[in-house]
């Protein structure tokens, strides 16, 4: 029987994508780079002068804003902002080290889902590299609630997502994404769901100034009981799978992929930063654990292969 390590990747070539910032409404481009194991996601500003290119982990403790979208540090300075679908594509696609390279403060928005991103990845392709993965595994349950909202992580033999939400127009009303989340499930069923928005919301931060380059190319608009973009949704249940979708990206802030179900009721950006946080705050109590480079069976007993198995397969010596 063969066992081999799960091994730590990294994108096999470089990568560029342009687009426009949602917020500025200006063009803004990222370029993936190739990083050596253990470097994470990091963020660099080419556009800054030299004194200010400190590279920003794409870490929790370095969100400075989750209002509107996830910020890092400061972008008036060497900071970046609208990081989240990017993030939940390369967590979601088991990228584990990346240098994102940016050429001012905004990520590009694309089409308000993580397609573009997962496309400029699948184009490259993934290079394993020499180190065994680490994972993040939880052992007791973390939770955080606020307003009537709520989310959770839990122990699971796998990595798992539960994710509901309740709006009072109809059209959305109560939905719940429920799934293991396996780079094929993350690409097929939650990395092309669109950011979405109540126009009158939307309406409201154009005339503070925000979301210029908010429009039905980048987002579901939706006006009471209907959507106002001519295609329609994705999905019945594009909401909630975009929120899927924004979850993945927060929790990859975590720095590891985590082993573990992530449940949440009604939860945003700020909430789940903050359950990092939390969970962040517990340790060295037995909470979580961090487990590197586990062992899993290429060949034979199906049951021990994949994620489940990475968490509780044998190590090797
Ligand atoms: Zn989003």
């Amino acid at each position: 029987m063969t066992n081999r390590l799960d091994f730590q990747t990294t994108v096999a070539d470089q990568v560029t994508l342009t687009g426009i910032g949602v917020h500025s409404g200006t063009p803004a481009s990222v370029t993936l780079l190739p990083a050596d194991a253990g470097t994470g996601i990091v963020f660099h500003r080419t556009d800054v002068s030299d004194d200010l290119q400190t590279d920003i982990p794409g870490r929790w403790d370095h969100v400075t804003a989750t209002a509107l979208c996830t910020v890092m540090a400061d972008p008036a300075r060497n900071g970046v902002s609208t990081v989240e679908h990017l993030m939940a594509a390369l967590r979601g696609l088991g990228v584990d080290n990346v240098i994102v390279e940016m050429d001012g403060p905004e990520m590009p928005i694309m089409d308000g889902s993580a397609a573009a991103f997962v496309e400029a990845i699948d184009q490259v392709g993934l290079k394993r590299l020499d180190r065994g993965r680490r994972y993040l595994r939880i052992k007791k349950p973390v939770r955080f609630e606020q307003n009537g909202a709520w989310c959770e992580l839990l122990p699971y033999s796998g990595t798992r997502f539960e994710v509901t939400i309740e709006f009072e127009t109809p059209l959305i009303g109560r939905q719940t994404f429920a799934s293991d989340m396996t780079p094929d499930v993350f690409r097929k069923e939650v990395s092309r769901a669109r950011t979405f928005g109540q126009v009158k919301e939307v309406e409201k931060l154009w005339a503070m100034g925000f979301a210029r380059g908010s429009s039905l190319e980048n987002s579901v608009a939706v006006a009471d009981d209907r959507v106002l973009n001519p295609e329609g949704t994705r999905w019945a249940d594009e909401f909630v799978r975009h929120k899927t979708l924004d979850a993945v990206g927060d929790l990859a802030l975590a720095g590891l992929p985590i082993l573990g179900l992530y449940r949440s009721y009604k939860a945003g950006h700020r909430m789940n930063v903050a359950i990092l946080a939390e969970l962040f705050s517990k340790t060295g109590q037995d909470v979580f654990e961090i487990v590197e480079a586990p062992a899993w069976r290429e060949h034979g007993n199906v049951e021990r292969s994949g994620l489940a198995a990475a968490a509780f397969g044998p190590e090797v010596s």
